[in-house]
C-alpha cells in the first residue's frame, strides 16, 4: 500500500461507533510497512487512489449516503437488499450475513451503514487485520446489541486461525470457549445475540470457501458509469453548497475512474480551484466544464482519469518490458508499489478501460494504451500488421 495508506487507521472514520479492544492497538500500518514490500514516499498523495486517505475522513462522513434511496447506482444490489431488509424487519429478525466485494471506494462501508440505518440497528465496525486473537472477536460479538450490524472491513485479511471462530458464531450464534487447561479443560459455548455480519473485501477470491459459504448473500459492486458518477457529484456538490453545472459534473465524473470516492475528492479539489480561479474570479465556487477541466489538468488527472502513477504503470509495461507480457510481481517492483495494490487498486480501472490486458504470461498493454501515452505501438500491434 502507499505511504499514506500506512498511516491510516484500519477502521478510518468507523471508530466512532466502535467498542472493544481495537483502540489500544497500533494501526495495521506499522506492521504492514515492514512486512509488505516497497513503500512510496510518505506524504506523497495519489489523487486518483480509490482508497481513503486520512485527511478525508470528514469528507467521507459528510458525503456518505445514509439511506438506500440516497445510494446512487448498483441497482441490482439495492433491490435485493431492500427486499431482504423488509423481510428481516417484518420478522423482527437480524438480516442474513452479507458479503460485499469490489474495489475500494465503491460504497461497501456506506452500504453496510445503510443496512444498519434501514434496520434501525446498531452499527459496529472493525477490520480483518485489527482482529488478532479469539478474545478480540469474543469481546466484539458478546457485547453487540441484538440485531446489530457487525461490519468487518478487509475480511480477507482476517487471520486464518480466527476464521474458525466465526463459523459457529455465524451459523448458530455461539462461541465455543475453552476453559481451563490440560486434562481438565472443557469447552463451553457462549450464547451470542442475533447479529448480521457484513464483510467487505477487495479480494473475494482470497476468502476460504467455508467462510464464503456462511454468507447468505454475496454482492459484487462494479465500477460506476459516468451518468451515475455525475449524479453523485451533483449530490455531493449540493451537500457542500457548491454550484456546479451539467458540464462541470460530467467533466469530474468522466475523470473519476468509476469510483465515487475519487469523484468526491476531485469535486473538492476543483471547488478549491474554482474559489480562487473560477469564471467570476475569487469568490464562492461555481464550477463549469472549463473550470473543472483546467483544475484537473493542473492536478495531472488526464481525460481518462489516469494520474501520474497509472501512466507510469502503462509506460513501464510499454517501454521497460516491450509492451509485456510482464509478471505482476516484476511490474510491482518496477513501479515501486506493492503487488496487492497494483492488482486491487490500479488495475481494475486500467482493465475496464481496455488499456491493460491480463494474459496467462502476465500483463500486456493494448494499442489504446500506446495511443493514450502518445507512444508508437510495436509493429505487431499496429492495425496495418493485422492484415
Ligand atoms: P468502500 O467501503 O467500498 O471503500 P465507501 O463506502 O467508504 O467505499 O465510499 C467512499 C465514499 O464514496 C463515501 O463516503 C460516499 O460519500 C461515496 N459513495 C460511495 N458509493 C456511493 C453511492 N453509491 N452513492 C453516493 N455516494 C457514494
Amino acid at each position: 500500500m502507499s505511504g499514506l495508506r500506512e498511516e491510516r487507521s484500519p477502521i478510518g472514520d468507523r471508530a466512532s461507533t466502535e467498542r472493544g479492544p481495537l483502540e489500544e492497538r497500533s494501526p495495521i500500518g506499522d506492521r504492514a510497512s515492514t512486512e509488505r514490500g516497497p513503500i512510496r514516499t510518505p506524504g506523497v498523495e495519489r489523487i486518483q487512489t480509490p482508497e481513503a486517505i486520512p485527511v478525508e475522513d470528514d469528507l467521507d462522513r459528510s458525503l456518505r449516503p445514509k439511506r438506500l434511496q440516497d445510494f446512487v447506482g448498483q441497482d441490482g444490489v439495492k433491490q435485493q437488499l431492500r427486499v431482504f431488509i423488509e423481510a428481516a424487519r417484518a420478522r423482527g429478525e437480524a438480516l442474513d450475513h452479507v458479503l460485499l466485494a469490489g474495489p475500494p471506494g465503491l460504497g461497501k462501508t456506506s452500504l453496510a451503514q445503510i443496512v444498519a440505518n434501514e434496520l434501525e440497528a446498531e452499527f459496529v465496525a472493525t477490520a480483518g487485520p485489527a482482529l488478532e486473537r479469539k478474545g478480540d472477536v469474543a469481546s466484539y460479538l458478546s457485547s453487540l446489541a441484538p440485531r446489530s450490524v457487525f461490519f468487518v472491513d478487509e475480511i480477507h485479511r482476517l487471520p486464518r486461525a480466527l476464521e474458525e471462530t466465526f463459523y459457529p458464531a455465524m451459523e448458530d450464534r455461539r462461541l465455543p470457549i475453552t476453559v481451563g487447561q490440560g486434562a481438565g479443560a472443557k469447552v463451553v459455548n457462549l450464547e451470542l445475540p442475533e447479529f448480521t455480519l457484513i464483510g467487505a473485501t477487495t479480494r473475494a477470491g482470497l476468502l476460504t470457501t467455508p467462510l464464503r459459504d456462511r454468507f447468505g448473500v454475496t454482492h459484487r459492486l462494479e465500477l460506476y458509469g459516468p451518468a451515475e458518477l455525475g449524479l453523485i457529484v451533483r449530490r455531493s456538490a449540493g451537500i457542500l453548497g457548491v454550484e456546479i453545472d451539467q458540464q462541470g459534473s460530467e467533466t469530474i465524473a468522466s475523470r473519476s475512474r468509476g469510483t465515487p470516492r475519487v469523484a468526491n475528492r476531485l469535486l473538492k479539489r476543483v471547488r478549491d480551484f474554482a474559489e480562487v480561479r473560477g469564471p467570476q474570479g475569487a469568490g464562492p465556487a461555481r464550477i463549469d466544464g472549463a473550470t473543472a477541466s483546467k483544475a484537473l489538468d493542473l492536478l495531472e488527472v488526464d481525460a481518462l482519469g489516469l494520474d501520474r502513477l497509472d501512466r507510469e504503470i502503462l509506460r513501464t509495461i510499454g517501454q521497460k518490458f516491450g509492451g509485456g507480457p510482464v509478471g505482476l510481481s516484476t511490474l510491482a517492483v518496477a513501479v515501486g508499489e506493492e503487488q496487492d495494490t497494483v492488482e486491487d487498486v490500479y488495475e481494475p480501472y486500467l482493465l475496464q478501460q481496455g488499456l491493460v490486458m491480463r494474459t496467462p504470461r502476465g500483463r500486456v498493454i493494448t494499442p489504446a494504451a500506446y495511443a493514450h501515452l502518445g507512444l508508437e505501438a510495436p509493429r505487431e500491434l499496429r492495425p496495418e500488421s493485422l492484415f
